[in-house]
């Protein structure tokens, strides 16, 4: 579905990605860890042309996205991002907020944009809250809304930068539950995240990132149990 070859990113200077060549397929689920600053949001971010890549090329679902001609609006509602922090708007409730994008991005009418809204909103335990506000939800809570909104424009892909680090350890679980129903439900996903014990248990792949490139990559019980690379080793037992 997705495929990156010699992925380059400068920020002046400063060269954050240096050759990044990453395939994800259909229903698989990519789990990239690294120290902070190795490039991992930069990397998630070229993937909807959030940032513009120095070199390289993405082609997703058969688009080439950095060509100059391509549709991105028609790219990112085919690939769904969730963030740390939401980014919900505070003044729309729960289904406001997933009504917004279907009528924005999808042209939906009210009618439909409150059916699909509802069922994603179940999708992700939501239903009963339909009609809350953000500030009226737990940090869990707002950050299903998140997906359930991501989820409603039916992407092909969902990338998520580190969903549950802005929430406390007891509300980690109820968005990783979600996410894992997702991975049931074939969707394919690229997941930037400290949760081990999520990736040992849902990972297809864990890749490594180090100083913008990929270190390491293989299943999760190879990379956690028995790494190759040196940086990977530090890096895994400072996590345990
Ligand atoms: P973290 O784990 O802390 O989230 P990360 O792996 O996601 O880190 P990135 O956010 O991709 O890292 O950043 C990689 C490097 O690029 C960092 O050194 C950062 O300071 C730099 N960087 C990121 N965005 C910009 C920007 N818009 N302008 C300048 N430098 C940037
Ligand atoms: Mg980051």
């Amino acid at each position: 579905v997705l495929s990156i070859r010699g992925l380059r990113k400068s920020f002046g200077a400063v060269e954050v990605l240096r050759g990044i060549d990453l395939d994800v397929a259909p229903g698989e689920l990519v789990f990239v860890i690294g120290p902070s600053g190795s490039g991992k949001s930069t990397l998630l971010r070229c993937c909807n042309r959030l940032e513009v890549p120095s070199d390289g090329s993405i082609h997703f679902d058969g688009t080439d996205i950095l060509a100059p001609g391509t549709d991105i609006n028609g790219v990112r509602r085919r690939i769904g991002m969730v963030f740390q922090n939401f980014n919900l708007y505070p003044h729309m409730t729960a289904a406001g907020n997933v009504t917004l994008a279907l009528r924005q991005v999808l042209k939906k009418d009210r009618r439909e944009a409150d059916a699909m809204a509802a069922a994603a909103l179940a999708r992700v335990g939501l239903a009963e809250k339909r009609d809350a506000y953000p500030n009226e939800l737990s940090g869990g809570q707002q950050q299903r809304v998140a997906i359930a909104r991501a989820l409603a424009l039916e992407p092909k892909a969902v990338l998520f930068d580190e969903p549950t680090s802005a929430l406390d350890p007891e509300l980690v679980g109820s968005v990783l539950a979600v996410m894992r129903d997702l991975r049931e439900a074939g969707m394919t996903m690229v997941v930037v995240s400290h949760e081990m014990g999520f990736a040992r248990a849902a990972a297809d792949r864990v890749v490594v990132m180090d100083q913008g490139v990929i270190v390491e990559q293989g299943p999760p019980a190879a990379v956690f149990g028995a790494p190759q690379h040196a940086r990977t080793r530090a890096f895994v037992e400072q996590l345990v």
